[in-house]
């Protein structure tokens, strides 16, 4: 893990002032990587990081040659501490660099952003034990969690071309769905369309294949993490699921918040990793010291909906939920890692890793619809008097996270935001 270093130091204070603003996502302790350009431009989508309501042009700085964030994310654990100690000195308060990075920031709001860095593979996990087992509960009331649940940190392999970047908007999905009760399957849009509030891990540095990445080492093969929907159509999901798991149903989009948060930001908002009394231990291979000591993540993240109707009255989003990391995942990201490179496998940079749905143990800190609706049986009532069991055409889907300790200066991750379109 990583140590706390004179960049999480909170006395730090920036001269873009907007990274000084209590409650900004982005202050100096932060410094989240991303990529992008002029709206509408054709150029090539740039290295940023966010400060305050500004992003960084890492390259007009002076700080990488080049706007390859694949290469970035695949340097050394060192290489990586030394850029953010340089961003860090740079935009603090009597840095030296005012005069010369002043040209290389660009307001957030004239930036259009795009997914952080190529993502060559995509990986989704299942790490919440309260989604598995409410879930499991609907689709097996006899067995919902399976025997390899608190063995086996499940994942599947996902498709990594639909994944879009916040802001993204996609058609409703079509495909073959079967009430329980019909002879046959029928084909048309889905009419059960949900969202999955997770968290993306991002891999940096890789590993060569038929090298296992060790649980002690996995968290320096990790670049950062951001805020991932993974878009789920609950009635393509239940008739295609067995035997090979989710294909049609969650590959049409998934949608990423723009900013990575690196693991060296979240050095001051990490957890113990316990198990509950009575559980399984990990294997070996799935366990460490440093794991079991600070492997867990302390971020807490909340669900907004904005339907179009309250878009057209000018009604603020309203929250359906919020939930904490730390009581949702029952595997943590360095035992992703370790795990999916166990057999060889190789990671490399830029791979995206979803923790699967993080739902709390509270009912309303459920991180889907289909949990909150009790399996679409029990309609949520909006404050305008709306109704909604699953989404509807125009509904806009908002994640957002963030990080908050005594001692520590509050950081976010940003947003997520997503529409369905007809
Ligand atoms: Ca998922």
């Amino acid at each position: 893990m990583t140590a706390l270093n004179a960049t999480h130091d909170p006395k730090l204070r920036s001269w873009v002032a907007s990274a000084n603003e209590a409650g900004c996502d982005f202050p100096i302790q932060n410094l989240p990587f991303g990529r992008f350009r002029i709206p509408g431009g054709s150029e090539a989508f740039r290295i940023g990081v966010a400060i305050g309501d500004q992003v960084l042009d890492l390259k007009a700085a002076g700080l990488v040659d080049s706007d390859d964030m694949n290469a970035l994310m695949d340097a050394s654990l060192k290489e990586r501490q030394a850029l953010r100690a340089a961003i860090s000195a740079g935009l603090a308060e009597g840095g030296g660099k005012q005069a010369a990075w002043s040209k290389a920031l660009l307001p957030q709001s004239n930036a259009e952003m795009t997914v952080p860095c190529r993502i060559g593979d995509y990986t989704d996990f299942y790490t919440g034990i309260h989604h598995a087992t409410t879930i499991g509960k609907l689709f097996r009331p006899d067995q919902p969690l399976m025997p390899n649940y608190k063995w086996v940190p499940i994942g599947y392999h996902g498709r990594a071309s639909s994944i879009g970047v916040s802001g993204q908007a996609f058609k409703r999905p079509q495909g073959q769905t079967k009430a329980p009760d019909a002879a046959s399957p029928s084909f048309g849009p889905s009419k059960r369309l949900d969202y999955e509030l997770e968290l993306g891990f991002f891999v940096g540095r890789g590993n060569a294949l038929g090298e296992p990445i060790a649980i002690g080492e996995a968290e320096d093969h990790l670049f950062g993490v951001a805020l991932l929907n993974d878009w789920s159509a609950r009635d393509l999901q239940a008739w295609e699921y067995q035997p090979l798991g989710p294909f049609l149903s969650k590959n049409f989009a998934s949608t990423l918040s723009p900013w990575i948060v690196t693991m060296e930001a979240l050095a001051p908002f990490r957890a113990k990793f316990e198990r509950p009394a009575g559980d399984p231990q990990p294997l070996p291979y799935l366990d460490a010291p440093s794991n079991r000591e600070s492997g867990a993540l302390d971020i807490t993240l909340e669900v907004l909906l904005q339907t179009a109707k309250m878009r057209t009255e000018g009604t603020a989003p309203t929250r359906l939920t919020r939930g904490n990391t730390t009581e949702a995942a029952y595997w943590t990201a360095a035992q992703l890692v370790a795990h999916h490179t166990v057999n060889g496998c190789n990671l490399q940079p830029g791979d995206l890793l979803g923790s699967g749905t993080l739902s709390g143990p509270q009912p309303d800190e459920a991180g889907s619809l289909i949990e909150l609706t009790q399996g679409g049986k029990q309609p949520i009532t909006l404050p305008n008097g709306e109704k909604r069991t699953f989404l509807e055409d125009g509904d806009t889907l908002t994640i957002r996270g963030w990080c908050e300790r005594a001692g520590a200066v509050r950081i976010g991750l940003g947003e997520v935001s997503g529409t369905v379109l007809a």
